[in-house]
């Protein structure tokens, strides 16, 4: 059985330096008060201009990010690349609102996906839908209200970009992962998503949706979008994640009065992601799976249930994902172990991926008193290291 516990394979691609950087900065965003300040203080450093982008770069940036554009991440690509990790280059522009933008950001993803065929150490690409389409857009198209014709023709310049970049995608024989987003916008990137499969995957699969498992109707999506797979004899590529938007998602319902499509707790998305997990691996057949998450019990799992359905380790229908800078423990524990492992290496402009590091910052603050995981493990590794001298 696979072990989580061995910091020194989780952390053999650090050296001490970096290892000592990684505690400081874990440190420094476990504290909730430090980020809040430290996020308010970095909003305004880069509104007023103040050099403050090269400290970024030299911290929170480098934890969380592989460069400003595809070609400083080479470094990063190679660096997991001797471990067997792969590399999912993200493109990770956030806020943009305009069309020349979002042709800007579908060129780039375009660009991720060819660089891709070029590298054996980079088995996907990815694109967040709101990066090349209005949210209020994707919102209006969900929700089934009438588009103006301006709107209309603004929508088929999305279904457009989001065909270039599968169109290329498959060209370039590298597989897609569409992320997935707030619910409101979700019904949108599903209908786009389940099309483009129809249209790529024929042969393999070249595109792959996402499904988030915190919402309580996920399961079934996941089950009628195979059954609609199978009956249109195309593979269904899934990337399986708890999901990102939980506060939010809740926040809304409630103002608006509906009932929030959030599982009613954590227990219930546990026992749906795994219950997916499940699913999959015994649909293998005409299913491409990629199991996005941190989560060290569903990873364990995961390699349990392909043991059981004598699935390779290496078997390319089952990948597990992580992002950079986060649960190196069970990315290179499961790559050592000879599983299919990939990390979303973000990059862009710093002021840009400004939004991204903060939201890691946060996800990284912890319960008062407590220390997080990675902190306690990074911690675990340094005292290994010590002891050893
Ligand atoms: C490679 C990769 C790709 C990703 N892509 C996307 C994406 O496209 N879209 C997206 O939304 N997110 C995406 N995520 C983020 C992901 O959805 C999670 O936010 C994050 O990974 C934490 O969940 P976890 O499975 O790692 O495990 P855990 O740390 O075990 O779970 C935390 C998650 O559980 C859920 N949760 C926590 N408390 C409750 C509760 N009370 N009730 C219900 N649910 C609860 C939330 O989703 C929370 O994020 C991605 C993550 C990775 C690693």
């Amino acid at each position: 059985m696979i072990s989580f516990e061995n910091t020194e394979i989780a952390f053999s691609g650090k050296s001490n330096r970096e290892l000592k950087m990684a505690y400081r900065l874990f440190k420094l965003v476990g504290n909730k008060i430090t980020v809040k300040i430290g996020k308010q203080l970095t909003i305004i450093a880069l509104k007023l201009r103040l050099p403050v982008k090269g400290l970024i770069k030299k911290t929170i940036f480098k934890q969380f990010c592989g460069g400003v554009d595809i070609n400083e991440c080479e470094a990063t690509v190679a660096q997991l690349a001797k471990y067997n990790i792969g590399t999912i280059l993200d493109y990770s522009v956030e806020g943009k609102e305009s069309e020349a933008d979002f042709d800007i950001a579908c060129k780039e993803i375009i660009a991720t996906a060819h660089n891709a065929n070029k590298n054996d150490n980079i088995p996907f690409c990815v694109f967040k839908p709101s990066g090349i389409a209005r949210l209020d857009l994707l919102a209006k198209v969900s929700g089934k209200s009438e588009l103006t014709d301006t709107e209309k023709e603004e929508y088929r310049n999305v279904c457009d970009r989001v065909d270039q970049i599968c169109k290329n995608a498959y060209e370039a024989n590298t597989p897609v992962f569409i992320d997935a987003e707030e619910s409101w916008m979700q019904d949108a990137i599903d209908d786009l998503a389940d099309a483009m499969m129809a249209k790529y995957n024929k042969e393999k699969a070249i595109v792959y949706n996402t499904a988030q498992m915190y919402r309580w109707d996920k399961l079934e999506f996941l089950k009628a979008s195979h059954a609609k797979a199978k009956a249109g004899n195309y593979w269904f590529g899934i990337k399986m994640v708890r999901g990102a938007y939980m506060e939010k998602e809740r926040e809304r319902a409630e103002e608006l009065k509906y009932k929030s499509p959030i599982q009613p707790d954590k227990a219930s998305a546990d026992k749906d992601y795994n219950s997916g997990l499940e699913f999959c691996m015994e649909n293998i057949d005409q299913i491409a799976l990629c199991a996005g998450t941190h989560n060290e019990q569903s990873s364990l799992y995961l390699t349990e249930l392909m043991e059981k359905h004598n699935i390779e380790k290496n078997d390319k229908r089952v990948y597990f994902a992580q992002l950079l800078g986060m649960s190196d423990h069970i990315s290179f524990n499961l790559s050592n172990a000879g599983y299919n492992v990939a990390k979303y290496v973000p990059y862009g402009p710093i002021k840009e991926v400004l939004p991204y590091l903060i939201r890691r910052a946060e996800e990284n603050t912890s319960v008062a008193g407590q220390t997080s995981r990675e902190l306690t493990l990074i911690m675990k590794e340094r005292k290994r290291r010590k002891g050893k001298k």
